[in-house]
């Protein structure tokens, strides 16, 4: 039989809860940063910083998200823009999936909502890469809905409060920390609420080292009572890093242009973020010999010569890649325009990449290769 999770120690109790409250908004309302997407109601720009925030510094965000509403001021003008626009505007923000599933989610918005992010949480919920925490965090904020908001910052406030032991991830406890969560909620004032939790989280409880004394709930936890605030919560098991040798193809011509692909089914598995990449496949100890066979299966090209270029480094989650590029000059390049484009090799940086496709592609460009 399943063991049963603990219930949550419940702190503050209802009697402490109104002080408590009190105490957290009057406090959020003097400390807060001031950061754009909080000087507005509209829905569509909370919406994009809370995708831009996921996995994400603030201070990384902040140009981007300025930049984004730049070019794409609306839903609808977002709705409007090709996919290689709005790539191009992330390109460096990482986790691209993220980009695409916002124009998805516009397009959605002005096919079936009239182009206003819907007030429903149900509505909400269908839209491309929209998650409860997201539904909740730009329902409370911009329309005002009871919904409270749990992620890494609130969960780690609640169990510090409550010294709560154990994984916080573990499913069972996670719907404990939102029955909590919603529990303090302030529902009339639900999205100043839920921005002074996720604040308190990201500037005073923070993951190591809390300051404590500079906080305006102190009082009422429990973890600081014990001195177990350093401690809690506890930390997560990670995943064993798993190392990946990836041989990627620079094929160039006669006048330095290059070919950058779109694989349907890709034999990298993402590791370029499945935006435009060079050639690539993943290889064992022969990386020339696997990227020699995969041009010739996937591309129908014959590759006389491979000239290693200097490996790079790059990681994606738990996998450490080593990037082995090679230089393979050809006489002309595939050319198929759903799934390759042609470009010279300087404008590769210029074009919504990964990361890892700019390291190739600057290891081409300094071009101390090696025959193989
Ligand atoms: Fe976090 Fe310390 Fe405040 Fe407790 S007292 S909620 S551990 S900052």
């Amino acid at each position: 039989m399943r063991k049963k999770s603990p219930s949550l120690i419940a702190l503050p109790s209802a009697a402490q809860l109104p002080a408590f409250r009190r105490r957290l908004l009057a406090w959020f309302h003097v400390r807060k940063r001031a950061l754009p997407w909080r000087a507005t109601r509209d829905a569509y720009r909370i919406w994009l910083s809370e995708i831009m925030l996921q996995q994400t510094r603030v201070a990384a965000v902040m140009p981007y998200y300025q930049r984004f509403l730049g070019l794409f001021p609306t839903v609808r003008a977002l709705a409007r823009a090709p996919e290689n626009e709005v790539l191009e505007a992330w390109a460096g923000l990482g986790y691209y999936s993220r980009a695409r599933n916002l124009r998805s989610a516009a397009r959605e918005i002005v096919r079936s909502h009239a182009g206003r992010f819907p007030r429903s949480l149900e509505a909400a919920l269908d839209l491309p890469g929209v998650g409860r925490y997201t539904a909740a965090a730009v329902l409370s904020i911009a329309y005002g809905s009871p919904l409270a908001v749990l992620d890494g910052n609130v969960a780690r406030v609640l169990a510090r409060l409550g010294a709560i032991r154990g994984d916080l991830r573990r499913p069972a406890r996670w719907r404990q920390l939102e029955t909590e969560a919603q529990r303090l909620l302030t529902p009339r004032t639900a999205g100043a609420w839920n921005q002074a939790m996720m604040e308190l989280g990201a500037t005073v409880c923070t993951p190591r080292t809390p300051t404590c004394r500079e906080c305006p709930v102190e009082r009422f936890c429990r973890a600081r009572a014990m001195g177990l605030q350093d401690t809690l919560p506890a930390r997560r098991e990670k995943r064993a890093p798993e190392d990946v040798r990836l041989a990627a193809a620079v094929l160039l011509d006669a006048q330095r242009r290059t070919v950058l692909v779109k694989p349907e089914n890709d034999p990298t598995d993402g590791l370029f973020s499945r935006m435009w990449q060079f050639p690539a496949v993943r290889s064992g100890k022969d990386a020339a010999s696997a990227l020699r066979q995969h041009l010739r299966e996937a591309h129908g090209i014959e590759a006389a010569r491979c000239l290693a270029l200097p490996p790079a480094r790059h990681a994606v989650t738990y996998r450490r890649v080593t990037l082995l590029p090679f230089l393979v000059p050809v006489d002309s390049l595939p050319a198929d325009r759903h799934a390759a484009t042609i470009l010279p090799l300087e404008e590769v940086e210029r074009w919504p990449t990964s990361s890892a496709t700019r390291k190739i592609a600057r290891a081409a460009m300094r071009g101390r290769v090696a025959r193989v």
